[in-house]
Order: structure tokens, then sequence, then C-alpha cells
């Protein structure tokens, strides 16, 4: 029988994986450990792998693989930044993601935060524990209806977000994207340029991936273009935003408020149980104590649908280079 080891296992995971072994009569052998130097040999003897890594693989790795018979890592998740695909050629591995696994959960989170942060949710929230129940100026609010909403990016995610809000919310919906999608056009105004797009919006949620071309694609020259009062959403990448020129345009009053479900450097805290260490890292304090920020731990996609369509796929791209050499989900 195949025997497939998967790792970075969560609790959630556990369900999924069993129906799927269990349909497809396949051996799965699964740990929550991340793959290591110190516990690779315990790959050796299985026929496929699933990882869910965060930190990148070292050459011996890449070569003791290739050294155990294993033909492919099958990545649970979008992003794929963590290998080095060079290695992996070298190496004869074919690495895999998962593009698509639910759009419209992240989607949602992103509507739902640029929404809590126009209705001053943190503000309210405060309130209501020092039990201040009062209606005050400070906390009245706009209709999104009566908002114009730019979103940047409208591929897999924006595309939905961009059609939430034009048409359930009939907000004034503006876009850049570099490749305008002519589905989306059809509710959707392009602009030319991003400084464009963000001119006179009142929400800018951000939906690009992140690439060498867009670090900090958000930085100072961006942020003061933005329409005074706006609310910017990050449920992308922290790479795309330099977190500093967010903090200072927003003590400049350029903007009201953020909502980050990513920061540039969560690696190896999102998602981590950080409550009996010592955080070390003032940046992110900063952003986690101020009221105009809604900070989250990269969970806009945390939802059981995307949570059984990454096991799901991952677990389909293994037995696909399994049985026919290759897998349409390949990176490399
Ligand atoms: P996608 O590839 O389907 O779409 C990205 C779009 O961005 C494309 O249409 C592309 O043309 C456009 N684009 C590229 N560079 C641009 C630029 N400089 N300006 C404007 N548009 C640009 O990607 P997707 O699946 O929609 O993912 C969008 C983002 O969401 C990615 O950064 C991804 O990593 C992130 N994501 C976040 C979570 C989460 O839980 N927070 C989960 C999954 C994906």
């Amino acid at each position: 029988m195949t025997k497939i080891k998967i790792m970075s296992v969560r609790d959630e995971d556990r369900q999924y994986i069993d129906k799927w072994a269990t349909e497809h009569q396949v051996t799965v052998e699964l740990t929550t450990e991340p793959l290591t130097e110190e516990n690779i040999d315990t790959v050796a003897g299985f026929d496929g792998l699933s990882l869910s890594q965060q930190l990148p693989l070292t050459e011996n790795m890449y070569s003791k693989l290739q050294q155990f018979g294993i033909k492919q890592i099958a990545q649970r998740s979008a992003g794929f930044d963590t290998y080095d695909l060079d290695l992996a050629n070298k190496y004869q591995l074919i690495v895999s993601n998962v593009p698509s696994y639910s759009p419209s959960s992240i989607a949602e989170f992103a509507v739902t935060q640029a929404i809590n942060m126009v209705r001053n949710f943190n503000d309210i929230q405060q309130k209501v524990i020092a039990h201040d129940f009062r209606w005050e100026p400070s906390i009245l609010s706009q209709s999104i209806r009566d908002l114009k909403v730019a979103v940047i990016g409208t591929g897999r995610i924006g595309s939905v977000v961009a059609r939430i809000f034009a048409e359930g919310y009939q907000s004034d919906v503006v876009a850049y994207d570099p490749f305008p999608n002519e589905h989306v056009a059809q509710f959707v105004d392009y602009k030319a340029s991003l400084e464009e797009a963000v001119r006179e919006a009142d929400i800018v949620t951000l939906h690009v991936p992140a690439t060498k071309y867009n670090h900090y694609l958000f930085d100072e020259h961006i942020f003061a273009q933005f329409k005074k009062g706006a609310i910017f959403v990050n449920c992308a990448r922290g790479s795309l935003v330099n977190t500093k020129a967010l903090l200072s345009a927003l003590d400049k009053g350029l903007i009201k408020g953020a909502a980050l479900d990513t920061y540039e450097f969560e690696r190896g805290l999102f998602p981590s149980d950080q409550r009996n260490h010592a955080l070390n890292d003032d940046l992110l304090q900063t952003l986690i104590d101020r009221q105009d920020i809604i900070l989250t731990p990269h969970i806009a996609f945390y939802t059981e649908a995307a949570v059984e369509n990454l096991i799901v796929d991952a677990l389909n791209a293994t037995l696909d280079v399994l049985n026919t050499g290759d897998t349409a989900l390949r990176v490399n």
C-alpha cells in the first residue's frame, strides 16, 4: 500500500486526513512536527511527502529526500517562497502548492475587518469594557454603501472582495491591477495606476502577491496619496507594506486606521503561542497596542472549508505524482 508522510499536522487537519486516507486506500502517517535536519530520517521508507513548512530546507535536506526515493513535496499553502526551487530541481523533487483553497474565506475576512474599522469597532469595544455605553461623535460612523473602495489586485481573492463591496454593499469600487479582469470590470472601475486608485478611496484593500517587485509596494509615497481619513486593509502579505511608513501615516493623520492580518516580520510568530515568552519585537508590540490598528495573526484563511481543501488538494497532488509522475499543482 502507498505510504505518505504528512508533517506539521494540526488538530483540525486530522479528520480530513483520515477521511482522505480511507477514500483513497492509502496509509498516511502524520506528525505535528515540521521537517527538520534532526527528524528527516523519519521520512525514509515513505512514498510521498506533504509539508506545511515555514522555515527553509537546507541543501542537505533536499539531498536526503532524493536519497530516500522521495519524488515530491506537497506544500499545504499558496505561498512556496520557503522552498529553493533550484535546489528542488537539482534533487529532482516536484514541489506543489495549493494555489486556491478558499478565496471567499480570505475575502470575507478582509471585508469584515474593513467594516470593523469603519464602524470604530475597537473604540466601541473599549468603551463597552469600561461600561461607557454612550453614543457620541467619536464613534459616529458611515454607511459602507456611501464609501468608495479601492481593491488593489483583482485575482482570486481581490475579485471576490470587489464583488462583495460592489454587489453586496452597493459601494463604489475602483481597482488597480496591471492585468485587469474583464469580468471584474463589469462592476469595478479600473484605474491606470496604484496612485490613482488609492487617491479617492475611503477603504483601500490589498490583494497582490509578495514578489520581489512588490516588496514595500505600500511605502511613504503611496500612503501620502491616500484620501485623508481612509482605512487600509492588508490581508495579503506583510512584506508588501513598510510598517514604519504605515505607522508614520497614521501618526500624521493621513490614514484613520488599518486592519492587518499579516506583518512583515511575522515568520516564527504567526501562528504560535508566545504567552510565556518575551515578545522582543517593539514594532509588533506597537501594532498590537494601537487603538487605530486591528491586528490578526494571518488568520483570514482559517475556515473549515480552507483547512479541508488544503489537505485534500495537497494529498491529491502527492498521489498524482506517485501515479503519473506529475501534478497540475507543481510550481517548479
Ligand atoms: P492571485 O495571484 O490570484 O491575484 C493577485 C493579483 O494581483 C493578480 O491579478 C495580479 O495581476 C495582481 N498584481 C500583481 N502585482 C500587482 C501590483 N503591483 N499592483 C496591483 N495588482 C497586482 O492571488 P490571490 O490568490 O488572490 O492572493 C492575493 C494575496 O492574498 C497574496 O498575497 C496571498 O499570499 C494572500 N493570501 C493571504 C491569506 C491569509 O490568510 N491572510 C491566505 C491566502 C492568500
